[in-house]
C-alpha cells in the first residue's frame, strides 16, 4: 500500500488523511486526466504549462514577484500539491533547498524530478539564478517534454510539438541577446545582487562588486571595503547601470539606489520571480529592452 505510506510520510505536514486519497494516488491518474506537474518556480511552470498546454495541471510555488525567494519556507499546501505530483520541476543549487527535504518526505510514486541545476551542472555555491542563462530553458524544456511523454505516451506527439515551438520562440530572445553583445560588451556595470548574472555574463558586460551582491543574496552583510568600492563605482561613474533585484529592495539597496540617482548612473530592476501576465520570453525580452534603453544613455 503505497498511499498509506506516503501518507503515514506526510503526517507531520499534513495531519490526518482523507480517505479521498486512496482514490488519487500518485501514478494513478484517470485515464484522459490531465497530468498534475509541481513547479517550485513559476517561469519553470511556465515552461511546463507551454509544453503540456491542456494536458497538464501546473502548481507553480513560488509565485508572488513581491517576495524575496531566498526567505521562502514551504507550507502544508507545498507538500500536498507535490504529494499528487506526476512530474516536479525545480532549481536546485541551493536556491531552494525546502524541496529537497519535502521530496524526501512525500515519498516517490511514479514521479519524474527534474533539477534545473543538475541538467546545467551547476551546484550549491553557484550563482543559483540559472533561469538568466540563456543555455538552461531549452535545456530544460527539453527534459519536461521527456518526462510529460513518458508519463502520458498518448500525448507525445503534441509534447514534441510544443517543445520545438518554445524552443524557437526563443529565438527573439538569443538574436537581442547578440545584439547587446555586439554593441555593449566589456562594458562595466555593478548589482545590488547576482540576479541577472549569467544574463550578464552572456552579453559580455564586466559586472562588478560580485562579493557585495553574494553579500546581498545571503542576507549577510558586506564588508565596509566592498560597500565604499560599490559607492565609489556609482559616484566616480565607472559604471554604466545599476540592476537592481526588486524583489529584495533592504536599506543596502535602497542606499545604492540613491546614489545611483544622485549620480545620475541609469538603474535597470529586475525580479528573480516571474511577474503575473507574461510568459518567460516576454518577461526576459522586457528586461533586455530596459538594460538596452540603460545601456544607450550617456
Ligand atoms: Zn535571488
Amino acid at each position: 500500500m503505497p498511499v498509506v505510506g506516503a501518507c503515514l510520510a506526510l503526517g507531520a505536514l499534513l495531519g490526518p488523511c482523507e480517505a479521498a486519497h486512496a482514490a488519487d494516488a500518485p501514478g494513478a491518474a484517470a485515464p484522459g486526466a490531465a497530468l498534475d506537474v509541481v513547479a517550485a518556480e513559476n517561469f519553470y511552470g511556465d515552461v511546463v504549462k507551454q509544453i503540456g498546454g491542456a494536458y497538464v495541471n501546473v502548481t507553480s510555488i513560488l509565485s508572488n514577484p513581491d517576495q524575496d525567494p531566498h526567505l521562502f519556507e514551504a507550507s502544508p499546501k507545498t507538500a500536498r500539491a507535490l504529494h499528487h505530483a506526476r512530474v516536479v520541476v525545480y532549481n536546485g543549487a541551493d536556491y531552494d533547498p525546502w524541496m529537497t527535504k519535502l521530496l524526501g518526505a512525500t515519498g516517490g510514486g511514479q514521479r519524474t524530478v527534474i533539477v534545473a541545476a543538475d541538467l546545467v551542472g551547476k551546484k550549491a555555491g553557484d550563482n543559483p539564478h540559472l533561469w538568466y542563462d540563456p543555455q538552461t530553458m531549452p535545456t530544460v524544456a527539453r527534459a519536461v517534454s521527456a518526462a510529460l511523454g513518458a508519463a502520458d505516451p498518448a500525448h507525445k506527439s503534441v509534447y514534441d510539438a510544443n517543445l520545438a515551438t518554445f524552443i524557437g520562440s526563443l529565438k527573439p530572445l538569443d538574436d537581442k541577446v547578440a545584439a547587446l553583445r555586439a554593441q555593449y560588451k566589456g562594458l562595466p556595470v555593478t548589482a545590488t545582487e547576482p540576479v541577472f548574472g549569467y544574463m550578464s555574463d552572456a552579453i559580455g558586460l564586466d559586472m562588478r562588486n560580485m562579493r557585495f551582491q553574494m553579500a546581498t543574496m545571503n542576507d549577510t552583510e558586506a564588508s565596509a571595503s566592498d560597500i565604499a568600492a560599490f559607492e565609489r563605482d556609482l559616484r566616480e561613474r565607472r559604471v554604466r547601470v545599476l540592476i537592481y533585484n526588486s524583489q529584495a529592495t533592504e536599506a543596502m539597496t535602497r542606499r545604492m539606489l540613491g546614489i545611483a540617482k544622485q549620480s545620475k548612473v541609469p538603474t535597470v530592476s529586475v525580479t528573480e520571480t516571474q511577474p503575473a501576465g507574461m510568459n518567460f520570453q516576454h518577461w526576459m525580452l522586457a528586461q533586455l529592452d530596459a538594460l538596452q534603453t540603460a545601456l544607450a544613455q550617456k
